[in-house]
Order: structure tokens, then C-alpha cells, then sequence
């Protein structure tokens, strides 16, 4: 069932305000699990990274510095085979993921070796043994990849097999329809402008004026979470990061794994990416930006010199201080959580199937601990 602003949406167990990546694979979370849910999106005027991101489902790299975060990682990438195929379902087509390993390209012997010594240290902060990447050098690489022409200044590549990828457009699409077909209403072009703790629930105003009553909130709106979570007295410092991203016309198959910052879909486009700016709420691009990105992605593959670029956007990451999600519920006001990340692609497996169970129970388990704001607050940290 889908909602316009005119409907009449009153009640339900849960609300979630923000229909982007998070948003979406909550609500499909609980709305799975038989929970009465809405999913409240503000639409096509917000700023929504859910519709701009590179689709990388992505282990190696993620948690230098928290392993929780790194451990949270893993397991969603290894909840995404059996999630991606319901989201194939829902969406009644190939949500184009792959997960056959990804690569992050070295160029030159020093970003080598630096690329190696991260490896290392990811791996000593984790308790188990086994690397989630591995070093490959040039031959390695040719072995893997012998039709791909790299560039002569690609020294080696870091290679993790459970990494891969995704068509984030597919993977919403089939996020909503799952959300509906599990009983879920979805309601876009509904902005939550007022959140009122009332008699143990909820009351939310929206910008038409309509006005919901709900046991349970989860506030996932991207940028916009840090002044909805403070009217339920959750301080969660978000930020918006602008990632810049091009994409060339279709070619014939050229780079068989994913790569951070270049990847070809499956309907043949290369992506390239992607740029790393604080510059506020702004989803420009920038010649400068856009032209750092072809130079190196011309460096790993020369033949891309070519191809027509088609497109190029900006889009807004959610940041936290530290990079790692925030998860948590109000003290003040239990049963209003939030949550935010800036890899709501490679989460939303886990997002939908631990995350979401635990909102429905109403408490996060310990194991979330490590990912509560409350690690911003600098009264706690002195
Ligand atoms: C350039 C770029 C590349 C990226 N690449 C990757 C990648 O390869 N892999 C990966 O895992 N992640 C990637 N990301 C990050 C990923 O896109 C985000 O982590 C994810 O989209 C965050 O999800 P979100 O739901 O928190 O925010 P968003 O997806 O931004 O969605 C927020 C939603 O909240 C809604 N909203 C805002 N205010 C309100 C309100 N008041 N009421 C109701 N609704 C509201 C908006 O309409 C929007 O739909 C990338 C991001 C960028 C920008």
C-alpha cells in the first residue's frame, strides 16, 4: 500500500522517519517480522544519498579503529546472498549484486605499502584469524584478471573475496516492494517536521499537517537525523560529506571485480569515484574533483581515455565524528531510536536482520554498545 500526503495515516507500531538506505532496510526489517510499520519520507527535495552512492557492498577498509565495526561489516556481508535474493524478489528483477570479491588498486610502491600496513592493522584488532583482505602484486592480479589492460603503474592490489556490489537503485526499489508486500505502508512526500513523546508513544506532525500517532519511532533521515533525534533527546552528531561520482557510456566487459572507486555495473557503465568534501549541503561537481578522479581512473585503466562520459552528480554522505555508525535509544524516551551510517549499502543486510529485531524488542542488546553516541558526548569522554 502506498500513501500520498492527503491519506490519512493515524497509527501504527512503528514509524519510521527517513526512507533512504537505513530507513528502507528497517522497515523491511520489521515490517517482515509482522510489525505494523510506516515508513515516513520526506522525497525528492531531500537530500538523499540512497540515490546517489557508488553500490560497493564492502568489507576490507571498514572499522580501522573500531573491530566492532569491522565485525558488523563482516556479517553483513555475509547476510547479503540471501538478502539480495528477497530484494530480488520484491523487486521482480536482478538487483545486479555480485559478490566475487573486490579490489583496492595500489599505485605505486608506496600507497602499496601503506595499503598493506592498514591491512595489517585491521587484522591484529580482530580476534580471529582469517585476513579479510590479502596483498595480490601484479602478477597476482594479471592472474585473476588476465583480459583486464592495467595500467603500467599498477603496482598491486589489496583483494578481499566477500566484498562485492550492487545496483543501490534496484536495491531501494526492491527495499520498498518488500516493505509493502510484507503489509508496510510506504508513504513518500511525507517530511516529519514535529516529534512529541505522548503517553508512552510517539505523536509526529508532518509538513501537510497530517499527523501520526506511533508506539515506536526509528529517526534514519541521512543528514537531517541530528535535529529529529534531538527532539527526542538523542544527541547524534551527523554531518553531510559530499562524494562526487561519473559514469561512462556502456562498454564491453573491462573489469570483472569492483574496485574502491571504479567498478563496472552490469549493464556495462564504469563508475568512477569518488571524491571526499566538506563543503555543507551542497551536491554540486566540481571540474577539479571530477578531473582527480579521471586522471586516476585512467592511471588503473588507460583504456578508459576512450569513453564517453555520460553522467556526473554530488551526494551527501551522513558522517558521524568518527566514520562508524550510530545506533541508539532514548533514555529520555524509550522506544525512539536512531540510526545512521555512511555505508548504508553494505549495512542494510544487517540493518534489516539484527538491527530491526532488536528495535522490535525494544532494547539493543550489549553488543551495540560500542556504536552509541554517547562516544561524541564530550562530557563522557573527560
Ligand atoms: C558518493 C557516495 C558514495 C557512496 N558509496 C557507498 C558505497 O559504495 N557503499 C555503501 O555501503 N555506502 C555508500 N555510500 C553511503 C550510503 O549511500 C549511505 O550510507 C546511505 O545512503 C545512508 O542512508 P540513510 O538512510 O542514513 O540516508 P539517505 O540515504 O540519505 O536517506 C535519508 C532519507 O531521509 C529522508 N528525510 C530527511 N529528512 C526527513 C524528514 N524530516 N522526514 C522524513 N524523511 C526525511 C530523505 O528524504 C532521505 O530519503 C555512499 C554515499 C555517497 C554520497
Amino acid at each position: 500500500m502506498s500513501d500520498t500526503s492527503r491519506d490519512k495515516v493515524t497509527e501504527a507500531g512503528v514509524a519510521v522517519i527517513g526512507g533512504g538506505m537505513v530507513g528502507s532496510a528497517l522497515a523491511y526489517g520489521l515490517a517482515k517480522r509482522g510489525a505494523n510499520v510506516v515508513l515516513l519520507d520526506e522525497g525528492d527535495i531531500a537530500y538523499r544519498a540512497a540515490r546517489g552512492n557508488f553500490g560497493l557492498v564492502w568489507t576490507q577498509s571498514k572499522g580501522d579503529g573500531m573491530p566492532a565495526y569491522a565485525a558488523w561489516s563482516l556479517a553483513s556481508a555475509a547476510a547479503w546472498p540471501d538478502f539480495a535474493e528477497a530484494m530480488a524478489s520484491a523487486a521482480g528483477r536482478s538487483i545486479g549484486y555480485e559478490q566475487r570479491g573486490g579490489l583496492v588498486f595500489c599505485v605505486g610502491d608506496a600507497e602499496r605499502d601503506q595499503r598493506a600496513a592498514q591491512l595489517r592493522r585491521l587484522h591484529n584488532q580482530r580476534d580471529d584469524a582469517a585476513p579479510v583482505a590479502t596483498m595480490l602484486d601484479r602478477k597476482a592480479l594479471h592472474d585473476l584478471m588476465p583480459r583486464t589492460p592495467l595500467g603500467p603503474q599498477v603496482v598491486a592490489a589489496s583483494y578481499a573475496p566477500g566484498d562485492g556490489h550492487v545496483n543501490p537503485l534496484y536495491l531501494l526499489r526492491g527495499l520498498h516492494a518488500a516493505i509493502r508486500r510484507h503489509g508496510g505502508r510506504h508513504a513518500p512526500g511525507a517530511a516529519v517536521t514535529q516529534i512529541v513523546p505522548t503517553g508512552g508513544g510517539f505523536t509526529l506532525t508532518r509538513a501537510d499537517g497530517a499527523m501520526l500517532r506511533a508506539d515506536r519511532i526509528v529517526i534514519a533521515a541521512g543528514v537531517a537525523t541530528t535535529r529529529l533525534a534531538a527532539m527526542v533527546d538523542i544527541a547524534a552528531p551527523v554531518r553531510p560529506q559530499r562524494g562526487q561520482i561519473m559514469v561512462t557510456e556502456r562498454l564491453a566487459p573491462l573489469l570483472p571485480l569492483p574496485a574502491s572507486a571504479l567498478r563496472q555495473s552490469a549493464e556495462g557503465s564504469v563508475m568512477i569515484g569518488v571524491s571526499v568534501e566538506e563543503v555543507g549541503l551542497d551536491t554540486g561537481t566540481t571540474v577539479k574533483e571530477l578531473a582527480r578522479m579521471a586522471a586516476r581512473a585512467l592511471t588503473v585503466l588507460p583504456v578508459l581515455a576512450e569513453a564517453r562520459m555520460t553522467r556526473a552528480w554530488g551526494a551527501l554522505r551522513p558522517m558521524t565524528p568518527d566514520g562508524f555508525p550510530a545506533y541508539a535509544q532514548s533514555s529520555t524516551y524509550p522506544g525512539a531510536f536512531v540510526a545512521t551510517c555512511h555505508s548504508g549499502v553494505t549495512l542494510a543486510a544487517i540493518h534489516a536482520e539484527a538491527l530491526a529485531p532488536a528495535i522490535l524488542a525494544g532494547r539493543l542488546p550489549d553488543g551495540f554498545e560500542p556504536f552509541h553516541p554517547r562516544r561524541f558526548d564530550v562530557r563522557t569522554a573527560a
